[in-house]
């Protein structure tokens, strides 16, 4: 299931670092490392650098990045003559993120606590990462929460953000994204007669609707025969919630003369 059908991610991504670097960073786009630098953000060659650089070996290894086998005789020679006071402040390790998933980082340790640093590319993703961890909470919160986990992030690139957040403006140009209804199908056999239904948990990545409500969770109801699908976003998973929330899908979905109530056919819950 993806996200961007309730928020269109390519979009956000692309208004968000044209305002901060100047750039999309589309395939084939040249960042300018004035604007990198001016942000006080790593260029994604230093970053790449500084991985290798930790995964030094004697006889030489596959750059964790690239791929590419190098040699321990060209990471020297790519290492500056401060690395090795440096070397020890850095790490590239395993991190839980904020949604529970994991992804290797590489970390600075900053007053003893391991921050993430990030180059560019990663600049946006750090942001909504923490943003929705606050559930979009203005600047202040969102700032808060980069600080205790990125080593390099500015609290300007975190106003800018949250001014191009659809959910915390409703600026022109800034609408939230719609989604399209897929078409339904004619085909007649059990058609609509049984469906699935599923909850997807986004409580991590909570919608917040036109009445301030979390929308923590995303109902999938799909019919079995067509696999014609819809979804909506609920606050809440018990019983007395979902039953509330498939007679509404199913009054909208089933025909009229062949409608049979949720109360009817008691529909089974399994969560
Ligand atoms: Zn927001």
């Amino acid at each position: 299931m993806n996200m961007s059908v309730m928020y269109d991610d390519d979009a956000l991504r692309r208004r968000f670092n044209r305002a901060a670097f100047g750039t999309t960073f589309e395939p084939g786009d040249i960042p300018s490392p004035d604007a990198i630098h001016r942000r006080g953000i790593w260029t994604k060659d230093k970053y790449d650098k500084y991985v290798l650089r930790l995964q030094y070996g004697k006889t030489g290894y596959t750059d964790p990045i690239t791929g590419v086998l190098v040699t321990a005789k060209e990471v020297m020679a790519t290492a500056d003559s401060k690395w090795n006071e440096e070397r020890h402040c850095y790490k590239y390790e395993d991190v839980q993120m904020l949604d529970g998933t994991h992804a290797k980082h590489l970390l600075y340790n900053l007053r003893d606590v391991w921050k993430i640093v990030v180059h560019y590319e990663m600049v946006y993703d750090a942001i909504k990462e923490c943003h929705t961890a606050v559930h979009h909470k203005k600047s202040d919160a969102t700032k808060k929460k980069v600080k205790d986990r990125y080593f390099n992030i500015s609290e300007d690139l975190c106003k800018i953000f949250v001014k191009k957040c659809p959910w915390c403006t409703k600026d022109e140009g800034n609408q939230v994204a719609t989604y399209s209804v897929p078409a339904v199908s004619t085909r007649s056999t059990g058609f609509r007669d049984s469906c699935t239904a599923c909850v997807v948990d986004y409580s991590a990545y909570p919608i917040i609707d036109g009445h301030g409500e979390f929308m923590n969770y995303l109902l999938v109801l799909r019919d079995d025969e067509t696999e014609y699908t819809v979804l909506c976003p609920i606050c809440s998973k018990d019983e007395r919630s979902l039953l509330y929330e498939l007679s509404l899908l199913f009054a909208i979905l089933v025909p009229y003369a062949r409608r049979n109530t949720v109360e009817k056919h008691r529909v089974k819950i399994m969560i």
